[in-house]
């Protein structure tokens, strides 16, 4: 069988992590990325990039582990690395705070033995915090964007994956041109696919010129948080489900900008402040399967990967390597497939 041809649909960092994942793992397939929007106009672009997981309950927890881990891992190695600062990732230490005691869960999550130092913060930190009574300091990761999905992007072009600008209307379309197609269209699979589970979760954010802020701060709502970046300090935020609205609204940025700075009073001299908002492509589980549809005894390989709801930077290296295996997968049964039919 001829170099197998894959297209991945969808430029976010779940689309372009996933195509980079298949173009390390297949040397022999030939990758394409098609996408309507590439950076600084995707959701990934929008996101503060933060490696602190979501919990998807659909999941189970020591998948969305594994997921983290080797994100975590995979971040790590490229900030300890000459290529940090081009690819926007560091470093950041800080604390996640909470008014009231928390859950077990919240007291011991799932990804504290991931991340670096994580435990209570004593009583002298809390100070910082007076409406707070408990507290976790620990160190993680950041990707900055759109240096990160422009990194990505770099890498992609050296290993040799074309991309093109377009909009897939359905992944049928692909058929006569691909021999498999990944779906990592984000909330654009709701109507890509057509999938209901699949919804908004809006979300806004500052991002503001406040170069002396260098600790993470993060309310254990996840509501309210700060997020310091190479450049700029990320503000948040909203969780909005089922709202599609794209356009900022200028009283919740009042709202955001009073809450992070009732937490860090400095910012009140924030300067150079944009407002930027993202639809979180939400589900009760990241959908991450094969599933091969046929019209008329023809067949469509599909790997779908995208639902990755608020966390999609905390596990997207995890998720492309899983979606890289089950190309894998597809590549080897069309390879039986062909040689069957020499026989
Ligand atoms: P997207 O970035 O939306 O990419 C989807 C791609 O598919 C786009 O290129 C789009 O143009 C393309 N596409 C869609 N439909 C079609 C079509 N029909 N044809 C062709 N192309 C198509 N996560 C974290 O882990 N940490 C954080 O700190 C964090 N902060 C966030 C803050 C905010 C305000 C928001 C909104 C999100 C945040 N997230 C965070 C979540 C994260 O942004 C998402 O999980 C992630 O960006 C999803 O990536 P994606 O590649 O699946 O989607």
């Amino acid at each position: 069988m001829a170099a197998p041809k894959v297209a991945v649909v969808g430029a976010g960092v779940v689309g372009l992590s996933t195509a980079l994942c298949i173009a390390e793992t297949c040397p022999s397939c030939s990758v394409t990325v098609l996408s309507d929007q590439f950076s600084p106009n995707t959701t990934s672009d929008v996101a503060a990039g933060m490696l602190i997981p979501h919990t998807y309950p659909g999941t189970p927890i020591d998948v969305q582990k594994q997921w983290f881990k080797e994100t975590f891992a995979y971040l790590f190695a490229l900030s300890n690395s000459t290529e940090a600062s081009e690819a926007g990732v560091h470093l950041v230490s800080g604390w996640q705070i909470f008014k009231n005691t928390p859950t077990p869960k919240e007291e011991l999550p799932f990804w504290s033995d991931v991340v670096l130092g994580f435990r209570p913060m004593s009583e002298a930190e809390l100070q910082k915090f007076p409406q707070h009574q408990f507290g976790q300091a620990f160190t993680t990761l950041k990707c900055d964007c759109p240096p990160y999905l422009l990194w990505l992007e770099k890498r992609l072009k050296a290993t040799g994956v074309q991309m093109y600008t377009r909009k897939v209307a359905d992944l049928w379309e692909l058929h006569s041109e691909y021999n498999i197609i990944v779906n990592c269209t984000g909330i654009g699979a709701h109507q890509l696919v057509g999938d209901e589970k699949l919804f908004p979760v809006r979300g806004q954010v500052l991002k503001v010129h406040a170069p002396w802020v260098k600790n993470f701060i993060r309310d254990g709502d996840g509501l309210t948080y700060i997020y310091p970046g190479i450049h700029r300090v990320t503000l948040g935020g909203t969780r909005e489900k089922e709202r599609w609205s794209l356009s900022p609204d200028p009283g919740t940025t009042k709202d955001i900008f009073d809450r992070c700075c009732s937490l860090e009073p400095s910012l009140r001299g924030a300067q150079d402040i944009k407002v930027k908002v993202g639809l979180r492509p939400s589900r009760w589980c990241v959908r991450l399967e094969k599933e091969v549809s046929s019209r008329g005894g023809v067949k469509l390989l599909v790997v779908h990967n995208y639902g990755h709801g608020a966390g999609g930077f905390s596990v997207h290296r995890g998720t492309a390597k899983e979606a890289a295996r089950l190309v894998g997968e597809c590549i080897a049964a069309l390879q039986g497939s062909s040689s069957r039919a020499k026989l």
